[in-house]
């Protein structure tokens, strides 16, 4: 297997990247702290500049680059593959340091269930025990779609090797398209993981709001999962925000209300956008970051986020919160779904 040396400009941190791997993949495998978020070419978060070698640029026009970026010769660092070695300019960060080490497995599809009309889970096994934080996502090798799609678990790490993902079909979406219409129970897939940041912390003793957008049920089912099996919520409550577009869409109560929690510390809050009628949904009305404003107001410092949706409702939350409230960063922990 090819292997390149890549070199961290101005510090004594140097790794190497095998195969397949990507920089950023393989800085976090040998468990540095490479700053990134989605891993997905849309955040822009994993930036560097290229001090000397070349690489493979896989999606030269993914979005988190601006015009300027590709002026200045940025890359990023999800997106880039060593041709060689390499030395690097970046600045790592202790937030971003794996706490468990990213590694490659083969999953198989164990079975299929609907959530919703377009919501589905599907879960997978492997031969080797689920290592991941609550909150934290995968990146999955699809068979036929030629670059790999972040997909967050539902579950909580377990002995068994139970992946579970929860996932929305996107209309004319090429990955989604194949799990949907092609994957079958046996099949095998690529899964490489765990990454992600917006895992539960459990060092402090503030109450939790976790807020799901469409596919962002996933990552907050796994919050309030891992929450209840730590024994977070014997102290501290947990609301749970669902923002969906139509009555149709609302989900995750029945998941949460299997735990133990579920009506006395744990709370679950559907908010509706665009309602079909006053007779398909009597519950709240708007957009979901306006139902916690109106719920929480000047009380939201005092609580730990967590949320994970569509950019748009990610931007409306982060600058209510940071702008708006004067949240604390460090109590903010989100993924957005690029
Ligand atoms: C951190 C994270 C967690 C996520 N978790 C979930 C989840 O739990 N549930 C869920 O339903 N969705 C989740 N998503 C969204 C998911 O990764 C897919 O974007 C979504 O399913 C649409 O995929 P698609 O192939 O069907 O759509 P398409 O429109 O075909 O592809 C969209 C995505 O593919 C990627 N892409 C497109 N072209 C290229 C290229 N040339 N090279 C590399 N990548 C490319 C980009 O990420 C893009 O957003 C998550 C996304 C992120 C970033």
């Amino acid at each position: 297997m090819d292997s390149s040396r890549i070199s961290i400009d101005g510090t004594d941190i140097a790794f190497a990247q095998d195969g397949q791997d990507t920089v950023l993949r393989a800085a976090l495998r040998a468990g540095i702290g490479f700053p990134y978020e989605c891993a997905s070419g849309g955040c822009g978060s994993c930036k560097f500049d290229l001090v000397s070698g070349a690489v493979d640029n896989l999606w030269p026009e993914a979005p988190g680059l601006t015009d300027r970026d590709r002026r200045k010769q940025r890359l990023l660092a999800c997106q880039c593959r060593a041709r060689g070695d390499l030395c690097i300019k970046v600045r790592p960060s202790q937030e971003s340091k794996p706490l468990v080490l990213p590694r490659r497995r083969t999953a198989k599809l164990a079975g299929i269930t609907d959530i919703t009309h377009d919501i589905r889970e599907f879960r997978f096994v492997t031969d080797s025990a689920a290592e991941f934080l609550p909150g934290q996502f995968a990146l999955l090798d699809i068979p036929g779609i030629p670059t790999p799609r972040a997909y967050s678990m539902s579950n909580i790490a377990n002995d068994a090797g139970q992946w579970h993902f929860q996932i929305r079909r996107v209309r004319e979406g090429k990955a989604t398209a194949a799990l949907f219409d092609r994957l079958e129970p046996g099949d095998v897939i690529g899964l490489d993981g765990p990454y992600g940041l917006a895992w539960l912390r459990q060092d402090n003793e503030r109450d939790l709001i976790c807020i799901a957008g469409g596919s962002g049920l996933a990552p907050m089912v796994s919050i309030a999962r891992g929450a209840s099996a730590a024994g977070l919520l014997d102290k501290r409550k947990l609301h749970f925000y669902y923002g969906a577009r139509t009555a149709a869409d609302v989900c995750g109560e029945h998941l949460l209300g299997e735990l133990p929690e579920f009506a006395s510390k744990l709370h679950f809050h559907p908010v509706v956008s665009m309602p079909e009628s006053s007779a398909l949904w009597s519950g709240a009305i708007g957009f979901v970051h306006q139902q916690v404003e109106q719920d929480f107001g000047s009380r939201l410092a005092d609580h730990e986020f967590y949320f994970a949706g569509p950019p748009p409702m990610t931007q409306s939350l982060q600058e209510m919160l940071m702008v708006q409230y004067k949240v604390p960063f460090s109590q903010i922990h989100y993924d957005r779904f690029f």
